[in-house]
């Protein structure tokens, strides 16, 4: 069965979710306060409906309870995001994921009931920050405040090496989950098989170690 999900707001964030989620193959009912920006998803959504997501009634007449997840992607107009989803809690909506604009909003976002709230351009940061002060790490994904996955490509340091040989788990407390190797991906790495230069690691582990390892890497 596919999922029904309407996207409030169609700016960069919610047109590309809108975009991502048709891909999909998901029913996707794209809303926006401006004309403009309905047009362009007309072609693109399976329904493209301008209103004023503000107004109770207008959220009622969509029919946005039948939805089986909600997205507000209202950006800048902190108050709209909030009154929306607000409504949206109030009418029962069963799962609702808002983009927070910064930490305030993203407080009184969880106070009113908001399922999951995303941070992307303060997560983006903090992602970007941790590939350009390390040539190894090429993406980061933060887990928790402490734990974290990390692509961490193989230098000449590695390159040769076994798992066994590196024994990463007891020296650093870190685990390779997988191996992207060109095209392929090993998601269960033998421990006798030697890395190859260009092998994607892929890590998981507490920030910490993490750095400790790639510490290691870089001053050999
Ligand atoms: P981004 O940072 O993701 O590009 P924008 O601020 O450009 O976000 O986009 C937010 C969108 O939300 C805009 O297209 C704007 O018209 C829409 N929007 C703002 N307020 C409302 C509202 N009350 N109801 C529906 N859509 C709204």
């Amino acid at each position: 069965m596919k999922s029904e999900f309407a996207v409030i707001g169609l700016g960069r964030f919610g047109g590309s979710i809108v975009r991502s989620l048709i891909e999909q193959g998901m029913e996707v009912m794209a809303i926006d306060i401006n004309e403009e920006r309905v047009n362009e998803f007309a072609s693109v959504a399976t329904q493209a409906v301008i209103a004023d997501t503000t107004d109770e009634n207008v959220l009622k007449n969509l029919g946005i309870r039948n939805f089986d997840h909600v997205i507000v992607a209202i950006g800048d107009n902190i108050q709209s995001s909030i009154l929306t989803t607000i409504i949206l809690k109030e009418l029962g909506v069963e799962h609702i994921t808002v983009k927070a604009q910064n930490d305030y909003h993203e407080k009184v976002l969880r106070k009113i009931g908001a399922d999951h709230v995303v941070h992307p351009e303060r997560d983006m940061g903090r992602r970007i920050a941790h590939y350009i002060v390390s040539t190894n790490v090429l993406d980061y994904l933060e887990l928790s405040e402490e734990y974290s996955i990390v692509e961490v490509i193989v230098n000449d340091f590695l390159a040769g090496r076994t798992l066994v040989e590196l024994d990463v788990r007891a020296k650093y407390g870190i685990n390779i989950v997988a191996i992207k190797r060109g095209k392929e991906i090993i998601v269960s790495p033998m421990a006798n098989d030697p890395l190859q230069m260009n092998d994607i690691l892929i890590i998981i582990g507490a920030d910490t170690d993490i750095n400790r390892f790639e510490k290691k890497m870089l001053n050999q």
